[in-house]
This record gives structure tokens, sequence and C-alpha cells, in this order.
């Protein structure tokens, strides 16, 4: 049997040992998971959205306990946790608890004239089992969301943990109890690498992973074997582009929120930024100053992960070996803790390693740009592409410029909140990731989707089915040119007899009598 010890980053304490899942375990909940399915997919949409409710219910109404829980696990500050983990979470339960109907409605498309009196529409239906695997640093809100939109879509969840932040795994297994869902509808499979590969070969129908880019590679491999689909949320390297007619007060604290909230380990942190080199000097200046007045345990939390902040430390090392320059920050704080000091550094260029990789902690390098032009270019020039923010008061050109980022997501003259507008679809390009959710989107991602053309099934025939006549040649190239040729290339009398050839073509197929004459097609 192996346990997963529970380290409050913060204080160093123990909190709490919690057992791993075997692999024999993931398959025999893989086999309660399908077994519960059918029930679960058959509930009433309303009945699925009131354990939703109840979970919401539950949610808010622990708030302090909950927020304390979250805190212990990942030393993250309480009001962080509320802010970013809590209300976030239960925003969208209530958006879907309003609007899944709509979404998962049977959606009427067009139907092509050629398809005359069919009608046409979409269906979505639940995958059947779908895995979600979570990362530690929003251990609530990044695990429950997918599990939650999984769940109104009506498929079962095998939920896997991070390792780095469990009491939140048990915490979210005792939140789905308490809110009475059905018995194996939501599996909670505690463990670590191990258990989420037994997840993941235990062939669920969908994967939706949120975590590290090499992790997701891995995953995506292994689903590949078996032709599940995935879903995958990763890193970020994003760009904040400052221009010199920007609130550049407003972006000084907005540079500090997006940059050292949950100590810099959020997928969509600021990670670089580019200032316009007329306020250049005055940005550095005020955002040094306002990041020695920010208060260790009020304002910012410990980091997380020990491995993290070795990162975090070797890439101010090779920033500084190759000429950069520590403003302030740059350390750890506390012994025994993993409090790092929020840091910012100048002089830095794309060689440094803080340029190209994630770094997921407090750093916040920043660097000057000549040009707008230029400006996309640097913020572009990453194998990431999650987030990204522009700040200028003239909302024309911070258009223009969110228009040329090659980001899943741009925030204007904000950072990271977007991601919190349940309206909007949430996900990566490039290396951060494939596909969407929140919105609309969010449920449809863990649906089947079924296209249907109904014809009423009145006519004996239709005019496409055999027999192929000379008539019902000329009456396709008439009727092709016509739809999608150039507009002269259909003479005038051509277009006269295309409806006669179809009527008549329509009328012969279908028994009608027809007199014409029955010749072979040129072969
Ligand atoms: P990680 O990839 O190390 O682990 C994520 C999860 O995957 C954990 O539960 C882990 O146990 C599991 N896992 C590891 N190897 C596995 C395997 N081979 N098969 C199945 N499961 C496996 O990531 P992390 O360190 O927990 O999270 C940090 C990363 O997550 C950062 O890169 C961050 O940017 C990213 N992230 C992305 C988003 C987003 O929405 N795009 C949000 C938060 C975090």
């Amino acid at each position: 049997m192996t346990y997963m010890v529970q380290i409050n980053p913060a204080t160093g304490e123990k909190v709490a040992e919690i057992k791993e899942k075997s692999q024999t375990e993931v398959l025999a909940a893989m086999t309660r998971a399908r077994a519960a399915f059918p029930a679960w997919s058959q509930t009433p949409l309303d009945r699925r959205l009131a354990f939703l409710r109840r979970l919401r219910e539950l949610l808010v109404d622990q708030i302090d306990e909950v927020a304390a829980t979250i805190a212990q696990a990942t030393g993250k500050v309480q009001v962080e946790a509320v802010m970013t983990e809590i209300f976030p979470t239960a925003d969208i339960i209530h958006y879907y608890e309003k609007r899944a109907s709509d979404f998962l409605a049977p959606k009427r498309v067009k139907t092509p004239f050629v398809f005359w009196g069919n009608h046409s529409y979409v269906e979505y239906k639940p995958m059947g089992v779908v895995a979600v695997i979570s990362p530690w640093n929003y251990p609530l809100y990044l695990s429950i969301v997918p599990i939650l939109s999984a769940l109104v879509a009506g498929n079962c969840v095998l939920f896997k943990p991070s390792e780095v932040t469990p009491l939140v795994g048990v915490l979210i297994e005792k939140l789905f109890a308490d809110a009475g869902f059905p018995a194996d509808v939501v599996q909670v499979l505690h463990g670590g690498r191990e258990t989420g590969q037994a997840v993941v070969s235990a062939k669920p129908d969908k994967i939706f992973f949120t975590g590290s880019v090499a992790t997701g590679k891995k995953i995506m491999a292994a689903a590949a074997e078996h032709l599940i689909p995935v879903e995958l949320e990763l890193g970020g390297k994003d760009p904040m582009i400052v221009f010199a007619d920007a609130d550049l007060d407003r972006a000084v604290r907005g540079a500090l929120w997006g940059a050292f909230t949950n100590a810099g380990q959020v997928c969509m942190s600021v990670e670089r930024v580019y200032v316009e080199a007329p306020v250049y000097d005055e940005f550095v200046r005020k955002v040094v100053a306002a990041t020695q007045e920010l208060r260790q345990g009020v304002e910012f939390g410990s980091m997380t992960y020990p491995l993290q902040m070795q990162l975090v430390q070797a890439h101010i090392q090779d920033a500084v070996e190759k000429g950069a320059r520590v403003e302030c920050g740059g350390h750890a704080l506390q012994e025994g803790t993993l409090y790092f000091a929020p840091t910012v550094l100048t002089g830095v260029n794309s060689s440094m390693r803080l340029m190209q990789e994630e770094t997921f902690g407090p750093l916040l390098p920043i660097l000057p740009f000549a040009t707008e032009e230029q400006a996309v270019k640097q913020a572009n020039d990453s194998e990431y592409g999650l987030n990204a923010s522009v700040w200028s008061q003239d909302l024309v050109k911070a258009k223009r410029v969110a228009t040329q980022l090659i980001s899943g997501n741009v925030c204007i003259n904000d950072v990271i909140t977007n991601v919190a507008n349940p309206h909007l679809p949430f996900g990566g390009v490039k290396h951060s990731g494939i596909g969407r959710y929140h919105g609309p989107e969010g449920l449809h991602t863990f649906c089947h989707q079924t296209s249907i053309m109904v014809n009423k099934g009145t006519k004996p025939r239709e005019i496409n089915w055999y027999p192929y006549t000379p008539e019902l040649q000329d009456a396709f190239h008439t009727l092709t040119r016509l739809l999608f040729g150039k507009k002269r290339s259909v003479p005038f009398p051509a277009l006269k007899n295309l409806f006669k050839q179809m009527l008549r073509t329509y009328r012969k197929q279908n028994g009608q009598p027809w007199q014409g004459e029955q010749k072979n097609l040129p072969m």
C-alpha cells in the first residue's frame, strides 16, 4: 500500500497521508463507472443539474473550511482560494444551471434547397466515462470545472487529482458525496503518475488533462493507441505588452497581480513584459517599488511544489549568468517553507531559459520594445500560446495588436481574468494545448455530436439515385455551374432548361408519365 504525504508548503508541517489507488482499483472503478453510465446518462438534465446546484450550495456554505483546506494544501493565501478557486467554480456551476438545457438541446441547422423538403439537426450525446486528470496549482477549480461539465453532459467521471495536493482530492471526493451524486457517477482515484497512467490505460471514452506539456504529450501518445480523444490544457509563457499611452499605474498593478498571484504558479501568469521604450524606465521603477511593498502571507502565499521552486532558482541563475539583473527578490524567504520573494528582472533576452521555458513561479522579466510590429513579433516568439495581454488607452490599437497575437486568449488592459468569464471558450494554441472548454464548447467537448437529416420518405425515390440518365447528367452540370460557377457561365436558355430537366427527371424517376428519349450515358 502506498501513501502520499500532504505537506503544508507555507509551514512545512505534515497535514495528512492519503492512500494511493492501485491499478486493480482503477480498473474496478472503470467497471463500476461503465455500469453507472446508462442510468446517469438517462437521468433528465434538470435532475442532473439539481445535484450540481447542491454542490454549489455546499461549496458556498462551507466557504471558510474549503478555503482553509486549499490554503493548507497549496500554500496560497486564503483570499486567493476564495477569489480564484471557489468563486469561479460556483460561478460556472451557476452558469451551466441556467444554460445547459439550451446548449445540450438538439440544434436545428439549415438544409440546402437541393434537399428540398428535408430538415436537419445536431444532437449532443454523452460519450461514456470521462477521465479528468488535474494539476496542483488550482486543485479545486481545475478539477471541479471539467468534472461538472462532463457530468452535466451525461457522462460518468474518473477523476485523478494531483499527488502534490492530495488533500484537495479528498475534499472534492467529500463534496461530491455530500451533494448526493449517485454511486460511481464520480469516482476519485487518488495517486500519482502511475495512477494517472492506469486511468489512461483503463480506456476511458475521453481524457481531459490539465498539466505540463511533457505529460500532455505522454497522455496523447498513450491515448492514440486506442484513438481516445484528448483535451489538453497545458502550460504558457504569457506576454504582456504595455504601450506608452497605457494608464501606467494600472499596468504596474496589473503586472504585479499577473506575475505574483498564486506565487506565479498560474498557467496564464504574466511571464514576459514588453514595455514601449519611452515609459520603460518609469515602468520598471514603479514595478520594483510596488513589488517590495507586497506582504508575505497577505498578498502573496508560498509556492506549492519544492521542485517548482528549484526550477525558479535555476531560471534566475541562468539569466544572471547571461547578463540579467535582479532588481528585487531572487531568493527564498523562509527556511523550511516554500515562500519565494517576488522577483523582478531586467536586462533579459531571448537566449535565457526564463524567456523561453515556462517558469511557473514569481518572476517578472521586463524588456523594452520600439515599435508595435516589434512588440507583436517578440510576443509571438514562443512555443506557447495560452493567454496574453495588451495595455493601451487606444482600444483600436489594442484590438489590432490582440488580433495579431497567436494565442488562445487575450486580455486588453487586464490580466488572467478572461478565464473567469464562463461565456468565453478557454484553451491554448501551439504547445499550450488542444481543445476548448467553458461556454457552450465546455459541454459539447464532452459530447458525441450526431448530425441528422430527415427525409419524410413520401417520394418513391430521390433524383440522385439510379438509374443515371443523360437528363440527370445535364441537370447536375447546369445546376453546379449555376450555383458555384462564374455568374455568366450559365446562359439564360440553359437556365430555363434546367428547371424543365429537373422536373422531368424527378417525375420520371418517381414513376410519373414522361415522354422523352432514353439514351445511354456517354462512357
Ligand atoms: P503535471 O503534468 O506534472 O501533472 C498533472 C497531472 O498529471 C497530475 O495529476 C499527475 O499525477 C498526472 N500525470 C503525470 N504523469 C502522468 C502520466 N504519464 N499519465 C497520466 N497522468 C499523469 O503538471 P503539474 O506540475 O501538476 O501542473 C503544472 C502544469 O500545469 C504547468 O505546466 C501549468 O502551466 C499547467 N497548467 C495548465 C492549465 C491550463 O488550463 N492550460 C492550468 C493549470 C496548470
